[in-house]
């Protein structure tokens, strides 16, 4: 199933899917491990440093692979991807979806730029998701507020053909210094008015009461990326303070693990289960 018709399908019911990102080997088969597991499907996502750091067909192949190796219903997207032609090698090399990030452009060139991916990424029937409004990054400040405004969002999806759409109703990306508040009207608003599925970035910390919440007013995917990083190295960096072992087959499964546990309870809340 195309991810495109799966979000279709979300759209009426109170479960999303999960997308995680993945570093390497080790983070990749924790993510799927969970999905295996949950007998659930998810998205597995690559920024720009990522297949920087892997390398592209390296990056999209053992995704591939590792798919079909365990028989799990997945997609490979690629995040805040920030350029066409970032996009267009990621297409080129098979993704099943791609999110263009021109959300600190001004709104007529978001439009613009969003368009042209759109118009490339039909012709390989892959999924395309933008985003509008502001979602800090990391090391952007979460102080300013530039939440995403209903009519704004219509006109965006409506002009664009954006099959998925980043809202900022009130995450931001790393960690929380205090727990987010989301702008939950803001998003019922935002469903009434767009076709699009709704995805909020930076799910990491967000409390999971506030994820089901956010997925009943119409978020269809949710994002992953800072809790498997941290998880990972924090449980490696505890299981090394007292290790010998130079074995790393013996070292990694332990943080390898860790991160499948945190990804099935992360699945369990986007399934609602
Ligand atoms: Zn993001």
């Amino acid at each position: 199933m195309r991810l495109q018709d799966k979000y279709k399908e979300l759209r009426n019911t109170s479960a999303a899917l999960l997308a995680t990102n993945f570093y390497n080997f080790e983070t990749l088969e924790g993510v799927l491990q969970a999905a295996v597991q949950s007998n659930s499907p998810i998205i597995l996502q690559l920024t720009r440093s990522s297949i920087e750091y892997m390398g592209l067909p390296m990056a999209f192949q053992m995704a591939k692979t590792a798919i079909n190796y365990h028989g799990v219903k997945a997609w490979i997207h690629l995040d805040h991807g920030d350029s066409y032609d970032l996009a267009a090698k990621c297409l080129d090399a098979g993704f099943d979806s791609i999110m263009i990030d021109a959300s600190e452009k001004p709104f007529r060139d978001n439009i613009s730029t969003t368009k042209k991916v759109v118009a490339l990424a039909s012709k390989y029937d892959a999924c395309v998701e933008a985003e509008l409004g502001y979602v800090a990054k990391l090391g952007q400040s979460t102080e300013k507020e530039g939440f995403t405004m209903p009519e704004e969002a219509s006109r965006f999806v409506n002009e664009t053909g954006v099959d998925a759409l980043a809202v900022a109703i009130g995450t931001s990306h790393g960690f929380y210094k205090k727990e987010p508040r989301l702008d939950l009207e803001r998003l019922a608003r935002i469903r009434e008015v767009t076709n699009a599925a709704l995805v909020l970035h930076g799910g990491s910390g967000v409390p999971h009461t506030t994820l089901t919440k956010a997925i009943a007013a119409g978020v269809c995917k949710i994002n992953l990326a800072t809790e498997i990083k941290n998880i990972f190295m924090k449980t490696l960096k505890a299981k090394l303070e007292n290790e010998t072992e130079i074995d790393l087959r013996k070292v990694f499964p332990i943080a390898t693990e860790a991160v499948t546990i945190l990804v099935t309870e992360k699945l369990n809340v986007v399934n609602n289960k």
